[in-house]
C-alpha cells in the first residue's frame, strides 16, 4: 500500500496525519493506498515555509530562474513514462493518453524557461525633460494552487512553472483522488536546483482548501475545477483580498455544418468525445448537427464505437480506461437512463461495451450516445464529465450558435465544416473562450493563454501565455530623474509634461 503526504520546506512531512483518504486504482476497483489530508496545522506550516523561502527566491536572479526551469525540463522529459504510469495508476486514463498530459504540461515548462524576456518592461526616455518613466513587473509573493483530478501532472504544471519563474513561492493542493503526480513534481523539481520551501504540497480536500483561502499569507489562488467550486473560490478569496483565477466546468459543443466532410467529423467527435473516458475539460459533450446530416452523422459515429478498446491504462492496447470511482461511473450512466426517460434516443448504450483485460470490479462504462437530445434536457443541462456523447439536431447555422453560445458554460467549442466564411464568422460570433476549426480539442498552446468564459471561468486572467505571467506578478510604473541644478525649485503645482 503506497502512502502520499505533504510535501514541505523541500521534504516530505513526517507527521502523522489527524484524517485520511483512500486511493484506488480504478481499473481493478481495490484501493491501492492512501493520501493525508491536511489540516489548518499542515497547511500554515506550508505557507510558512513558502513565505519564509520567499524572499531569496525573488532576489534569484532571472538567468538562475530560468535554468531551474531548463533542468526541470530535462527531469520531466526523463521521467515521463513515470509519471504517466503513476497517472494512469491512480486516473485510470490509458498511459498514452497521461503521457500526452505530461507533454502538453512540459509545454508550459518551456514558456516560463523564457522567463527573462516575458518579464520585460516598457521603458521611456525623456517623458519629461531629463525624466524617465518604466515599467516593471513583480512577483506577488506566496501563491496558491488548487486542481483537480482530471489533469494531475498538466493542470498544476499550467500554474507554478509560470509563478515560480516569475520570483513567486508555490503552495499545491491537488486533487485527493490522484496525489501522487504532484509528488513526483517536487521531487523533480528539487532535483531540478528549486531551494527547499519555494514548492510545497499540502494533500487533502475542503478542509485544505479552506486553509489556504483564509491564510493571510496567500497573496493569490488559482483553481481548476467544477464550476460551484471554483464559484465558491472565486468569492471566498476575493473577499479575503486575493487574486483569484477561478476555472471552472464545461459543456463542449462541436457544431457539424452539412458541407462538412461527416468522416472527418465523426472521427473527431469519436476522439474528443470519448478520450480519457470523456474527463477532460476540452472533451466534445454534445455534437450540433445541422440539418440534413444528423441521421447520417449519428450513424457514422455509431459505427466507429464497437472497435474501440475499453481496458485497463496501463495494457497498451486499450484505448480508453475506467472511470475515476465508483459513484461517478454511476453518476455518469443514470443520464443514460433519465436522457431516455425525457425523450432522447440511446444510439449506442456503453454500458454493453465489453471490457478488455479489466477487472469486473474496475469502475467502467463504455462509449454512449445520446441522438435528439434538446437543451431542456438534464442530460444536456448538467456536466456529465464521463463518455456520453449528445447529439442535438439543428435547423441551421443561426440556431446552432444560437444553442452554443446560450449554453451557461462557455469553455471550448469547434466547428467543422469547409467554408471559409461560415467558420470565421463562427469565430467571430459565439460566445465561448477556446474555439477550433476542425480541431475538436482546442487547447491553446503554452504560449497563448487557456481559459474559458461565463459559468467556465471566475475571475479576469486565463492560465499561463502572457495572461500567466500578468496574474502571478503586479506591474509597477517608475518615473525617475537624476538630479541636475537646473530643476532645482519648488512647485505645489501637480506634475504635467508642457
Ligand atoms: P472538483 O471541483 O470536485 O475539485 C477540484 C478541487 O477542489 C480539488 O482539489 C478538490 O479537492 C477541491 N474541492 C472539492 N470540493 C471542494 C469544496 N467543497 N470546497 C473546497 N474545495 C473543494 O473537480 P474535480 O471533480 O476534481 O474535476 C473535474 C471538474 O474540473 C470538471 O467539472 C471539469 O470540467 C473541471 N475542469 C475544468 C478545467 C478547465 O480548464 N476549465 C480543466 C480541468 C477540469
Amino acid at each position: 500500500m503506497k502512502h502520499a503526504s505533504h510535501w514541505i520546506g523541500g521534504k516530505p512531512w513526517a507527521g502523522e496525519a489527524a484524517a485520511r483518504g483512500d486511493i484506488y486504482n480504478p481499473a481493478t476497483g481495490q484501493v491501492t493506498g492512501t493520501v493525508d489530508f491536511a489540516t489548518a496545522a499542515e497547511v500554515n506550516a506550508a505557507v510558512e515555509a513558502a513565505a519564509g523561502a520567499w524572499p531569496a527566491w525573488r532576489e534569484t536572479s532571472l538567468t538562475k530562474r530560468s535554468d531551474v526551469m531548463f533542468a526541470f525540463r530535462e527531469l520531466i522529459r526523463q521521467h515521463k513514462d513515470d509519471l504517466a504510469a503513476v497517472i494512469s495508476a491512480e486516473h485510470g486514463k490509458v498511459a498514452s493518453d497521461a503521457a500526452g498530459e505530461v507533454s502538453r504540461g512540459l509545454e508550459v515548462v518551456e514558456f516560463a524557461c523564457g522567463i527573462p524576456h516575458l518579464l520585460k518592461g516598457g521603458f521611456s526616455e525623456n517623458v519629461s525633460t531629463g525624466v524617465d518613466a518604466y515599467s516593471i513587473r513583480q512577483p506577488l509573493g506566496v501563491v496558491a494552487g488548487i486542481t483537480p483530478f482530471n489533469f494531475p501532472a498538466m493542470v498544476p504544471m499550467w500554474m507554478f512553472p509560470v509563478a515560480l519563474a516569475c520570483g513567486n513561492a508555490f503552495v499545491l493542493k491537488p486533487s485527493e483522488k490522484d496525489p501522487s503526480a504532484s509528488l513526483m513534481l517536487a521531487q523533480l523539481l528539487s532535483d531540478a536546483g528549486l531551494p527547499d520551501g519555494v514548492f510545497n504540497v499540502v494533500q487533502g480536500a475542503k478542509d485544505a482548501v479552506d486553509a489556504l483561502l483564509a491564510h493571510p499569507d496567500v497573496r493569490a489562488v488559482s483553481f481548476v475545477g467544477s464550476t460551484p467550486i471554483a464559484r465558491y473560490i472565486y468569492e471566498t478569496g476575493t473577499a479575503a483580498g486575493k487574486r483569484v483565477q477561478a476555472l471552472g466546468g464545461a459543456k463542449n459543443h462541436m457544431v457539424v455544418l452539412p458541407d462538412a466532410d461527416l468522416d472527418l467529423a465523426a472521427d473527431a467527435a469519436v476522439s474528443a468525445g470519448f478520450g480519457s473516458a470523456g474527463e477532460r475539460c476540452m472533451a466534445i459533450s454534445v455534437v450540433v448537427a445541422v440539418d440534413p446530416i444528423g441521421d447520417e452523422l449519428v450513424e457514422k459515429i455509431a459505427r466507429r464505437i464497437p472497435a474501440l478498446r475499453v481496458g485497463p491504462g496501463d495494457d497498451a492496447q486499450s484505448e480508453m480506461g475506467p472511470l475515476v470511482t465508483g459513484p461517478h461511473r454511476d453518476k455518469v450512466a443514470s443520464y443514460l437512463e433519465s436522457g431516455v426517460a425525457e425523450g432522447a434516443v440511446l444510439a449506442v448504450d456503453g454500458r454493453q461495451h465489453p471490457v478488455t483485460g479489466g477487472n469486473p470490479d474496475g469502475f467502467w462504462l463504455g462509449p454512449s450516445v445520446l441522438d435528439r437530445v434538446t437543451p431542456g434536457m438534464s442530460c444536456y443541462r448538467d456536466e456529465i464529465f464521463g463518455p456520453v456523447l449528445s447529439v442535438v439536431r439543428a435547423s441551421g447555422y443561426d440556431e446552432a450558435v444560437s444553442i452554443v453560445s446560450g449554453n451557461p458554460y462557455g469553455n471550448g467549442t469547434a466547428i467543422f465544416t469547409n467554408d471559409g466564411g461560415a467558420a470565421r464568422r463562427f469565430t467571430h460570433e459565439v460566445e465561448v473562450g477556446m474555439v477550433g476549426i476542425n480541431v475538436p480539442i482546442p487547447v491553446p498552446m503554452a504560449f497563448y493563454s487557456f481559459g474559458g468564459w461565463k459559468a467556465s471561468l471566475f475571475g479576469d486572467t486565463h492560465v499561463h501565455g502572457t495572461e500567466g505571467v500578468h496574474f502571478y506578478t503586479r506591474g509597477k510604473a517608475v518615473t525617475s530623474r537624476w538630479l541636475d541644478p537646473s530643476h532645482g525649485g519648488v512647485s505645489l503645482g501637480f506634475p504635467v509634461n508642457r
